[in-house]
């Protein structure tokens, strides 16, 4: 709900904001070009993380793949190890299948519109627009969590950024505010002005040139607005990796299924209820999987990893584990795990906590 869309907020705010952007702007790579495919790739990496710790991956996949017919072309899991780091895995393969879409259906152009661009598997509403208005200049509004907050301050509105409901509250005053000649330059102004000036925490108010009409400054709101609901409860789930070595060899295998980190390569694994796992249990999941243990495999195991996901937090301990004999074609089948040399481990895929065990 709106609590005040005023006049003057409204008639300044685009000449505010387009005065503004370029005396502030970061100098980025994909703000220097007009290419669809280069903007795709910087808005899909910017979506999971922010612009310093984003940039090398950007800068490292234009390089390896400098079209989106090189995108296509890769192996999966040469993408994955590229985007390693960057959490999120079904983006990455989300964005292999694109690449894949646009060479086999539309002959490796991007769609030329808004609405064309929506037709792209995993190209939402906010990516859409960003390429729309940034490749090809056209009218559409771009809604990210920067603009959200932007807009709720100046303009005093209290609906619920997480409901998706208030997605079109949003959506309707960022359209009606948009000039007809500058829409790349004014969404990337109002990006950067979310992330620049009036941040989350600390809004630099005090030298804002939009302090006259905000609405949340001048009503003393500021801290208070956007309203976000909170997000739901995470879960803590305790992970034991059963790394069996046999000489040389490491066994992992890929991971396949719903669960997280699909396609990326992992150790054999007991999920517990606890902390903790019972000796037996553990003994029990090796003879599941048909592995005969040395008779001195024993070493402690790692102390713990903790690694934060959307929804969940794991706590991970790894428990080493000398084999006898190595598995036999039959056990590697059945189990999913395939040998692995130390070199090979390497150049796999792999979730960044299993990186961080390995080094
Ligand atoms: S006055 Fe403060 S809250 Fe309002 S737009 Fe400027 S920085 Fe944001």
């Amino acid at each position: 709900m709106a609590l005040s869309t005023s006049l003057p907020a409204s008639s300044l705010f685009a000449p505010a904001l387009l005065a503004w952007y370029p005396r502030h702007r970061r100098d980025l790579p994909w703000r220097h070009t007009r290419d669809p495919y280069a903007i795709w790739l910087s808005e899909v990496i910017l979506q999971q993380t922010r612009v310093k710790q984003g940039l090398p991956y950007f800068l490292d996949f234009m390089a390896s793949y400098p079209t989106v017919q090189a995108l296509a072309a890769a192996p999966e899991d040469e993408v994955l190890r590229h985007w390693q780091g960057l959490g999120y895995y079904s983006r990455a393969r989300n964005m292999h299948h694109t690449a894949q879409q646009i060479v086999r259906e539309y002959g490796g152009e991007f769609p030329g519109t808004y609405d064309g661009l929506l037709k792209l598997r995993g190209v939402g509403q906010y990516t859409a627009a960003a390429i729309a208005s940034f490749a090809y200049d056209e009218k559409v509004a771009v809604l990210d969590g920067n603009v959200y907050r932007v807009l709720a301050r100046v303009f005093g509105i209290s609906a619920d950024i997480a409901a998706p409901a208030s997605r079109k509250i949003f959506q309707q005053l960022a359209d009606s505010l948009i000039p007809a000649e500058h829409p790349a330059e004014f969404n990337q102004a109002i990006m950067e002005f979310g992330a620049l000036q009036c941040t989350p925490a600390k809004p630099d108010c005090l030298f804002c040139p939009l302090q006259s009409t905000c609405f949340a400054f001048q009503h003393g709101l500021v801290q208070e607005l956007p309203v976000k609901s909170k997000a739901k409860a995470s879960r803590t789930r305790y992970f034991h990796y059963l790394v069996l070595r046999y000489q040389d060899l490491v066994y992992m295998r890929k991971r396949t299924g719903k669960d997280i980190w699909q396609g990326l390569y992992d150790f054999a694994l007991v999920e517990t209820e606890l902390p903790a796992i019972a000796p037996t249990t553990l003994l029990d999941a090796v003879a599941a999987l048909g592995a005969t243990l040395a008779i001195n495999h024993a070493e402690e195991p790692s102390a713990i990893f903790r690694h934060v996901l959307s929804h969940q937090k794991l706590e991970v301990r790894f428990h080493s584990l000398a084999l006898q004999a190595p598995l036999s074609d039959q056990q590697l089948r059945v189990t999913g795990l395939q040998p692995f040399t130390q070199a090979e481990v390497e150049s796999l895929p792999k979730p960044i906590l299993i990186t961080n065990y390995i080094s």
